[in-house]
């Protein structure tokens, strides 16, 4: 055990690991990367892994096209192994306000030098056979999407880290952070206390509770998401496109020779990661089929193959949700010295190359911090809201709890609308 850190980064998943491997990669940075569990446990490696480029914002475009890149040559860069398969994607119109959209995607797809094509539903079946034209009105096809094993992106991202100097210390669960005088002086611990100056809420689902230790509040919300990985099926190629019907929020891509497919739901669970016990895992999170049921038959004329192929794996995860859509990366200005990397919005994961290398510069450079957000905001100080990415094609209900109560910590610098279809 540690006793010392410049930085301590609270959660080993997609987030607090890229910055924990982006803050040691600078070097002379003392880090910490803290985990109450296993390495990379929890929802990171549940997620679906996938890349999708046509966001709302030119800054989250410019972000992700960034991640992604990162994503390539993560191998060569971090050290550690990461699959990753450059498919494209089709997004699928069924009715004509969708098409709409579509046609605003492409327009703006196209502004931000991205990939992008409309093409016909016969088209969108030539590519992706499991894609049944019946009731597509529209299709839109995104080259630039790509997948990567969701499982390999935080262990990764850990193992790179403390192949550069930084201490892991998973199965060390933060109690609180401590700050005197408005200003972080350390984290408490299960196995006793590190002096640090400067502490990074990376806790997941467990983001309210580290924070509100310490009389910080922060406005998201855990929301349980959940998928299906088939058993192997004849005509499944790694390189089909994924599919994404917009209206019914559902998605489809391959993997290991079968498909990974899963939902938006539009009224999702949310807990209070309080009401679990101590002990509890991810992976001990209560499922219901009953939704992913009900998605397949929505989109059964399109892919039919939802229904009938045979579940080899259903899983979920909690991944973070905020009211507007929008990430919550960088400082509280309450607590100096407390950052947040949190409120994913279910697209966390594939962003997190990106995040945990801007939110490192922004700890280490402060307040001159410039690549890859200073295009959009001009001076960065103060400002804990990045533009976000909410599920596409549907909005969430927002529990009452982010609509009243919650005072947000952070300074509202909402930079541009949320990622919403
Ligand atoms: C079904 C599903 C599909 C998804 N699909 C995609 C997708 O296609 N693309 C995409 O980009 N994203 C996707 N996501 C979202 C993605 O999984 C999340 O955005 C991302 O993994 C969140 O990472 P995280 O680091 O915030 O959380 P986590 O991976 O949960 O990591 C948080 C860590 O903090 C630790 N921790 C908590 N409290 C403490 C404490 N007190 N002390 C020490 N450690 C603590 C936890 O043990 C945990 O390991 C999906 C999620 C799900 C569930």
């Amino acid at each position: 055990m540690i006793s010392d850190a410049d930085v301590v980064v609270i959660g080993s998943g997609g987030l607090g690991a890229a910055t924990a491997y982006y803050l040691a990669k600078r070097g002379g940075v003392r880090v910490a990367l803290l985990d109450k569990h296993d390495l990379g446990s929890q929802t990171s490696p549940r997620a679906a892994g996938m890349v999708s480029c046509l966001r709302k914002s030119g800054l989250m475009i410019e972000l992700i096209k960034d991640a992604y890149r990162k994503i390539e040559t993560f191998s060569d860069d971090v050290g550690q192994p990461l699959a990753w398969v450059h498919s494209g994607s089709l997004k699928i119109a069924r009715r004509p306000q969708d098409a709409e959209v579509l046609a605003a995607d492409l327009e703006r797809g196209r502004r931000a030098v991205l990939d992008v094509e409309p093409i016909s539903a016969d088209e969108a079946h030539r590519l992706n056979p499991f894609l049944r034209p019946t009731g597509v009105v529209a299709a839109l096809r995104v080259g630039d999407d790509r997948y990567f094993d969701p499982a390999q992106v935080a262990v990764g991202f850990a193992r790179g880290a403390e192949a550069r100097g930084a201490t892991l210390l998973p199965r060390t669960d933060v109690t609180a952070v401590d700050i005197e005088g408005g200003e972080v002086t350390g984290v408490r611990t299960g196995r006793g206390p590190i002096r640090a100056p400067v502490v990074v809420d990376a806790a997941g689902a467990w983001t309210r509770q580290v924070a509100e230790a310490s009389g910080i509040r922060v406005p998201l919300v855990p929301t349980r998401q959940q998928l299906v990985v088939t058993e192997p099926l004849d005509g499944v190629r790694a390189d089909l496109p994924i599919v994404r019907a917009m209206d019914a929020a559902v998605y489809v891509r391959p993997c290991d020779g079968g498909l990974l497919w899963g939902v938006y739901e539009d009224e999702p669970r949310f807990f209070d990661m309080a009401e679990f016990p101590p002990g509890f895992e991810i992976k001990d999170m209560p499922l219901d089929n009953g939704v992913l049921r009900g998605a397949a038959e929505e989109v059964a004329a399109q892919l039919p193959i939802l229904a009938a192929a045979t579940v080899r794996e259903f899983r979920g995860g909690i991944p973070t949700m905020t009211a507007d859509g929008q990430h919550i990366l960088g400082p509280t200005p309450a607590v100096a010295g407390f950052f947040f990397a949190s409120g994913c919005n279910v697209a966390g994961l594939s962003i997190s190359p990106a995040l945990g290398e801007a939110l490192a510069a922004w700890i280490v450079e402060r307040p001159a911090a410039a690549r890859p957000l200073a295009p959009l905001g001009g001076p960065l100080r103060g400002r804990a809201l990045v533009g976000g990415a909410a599920p596409e094609g549907r909005r969430l209900a927002v529990p009452a709890l982010l609509r009243g109560g919650l005072t947000p910590p952070v300074v509202p610098g909402r930079l541009e609308p949320g990622y919403r279809g």
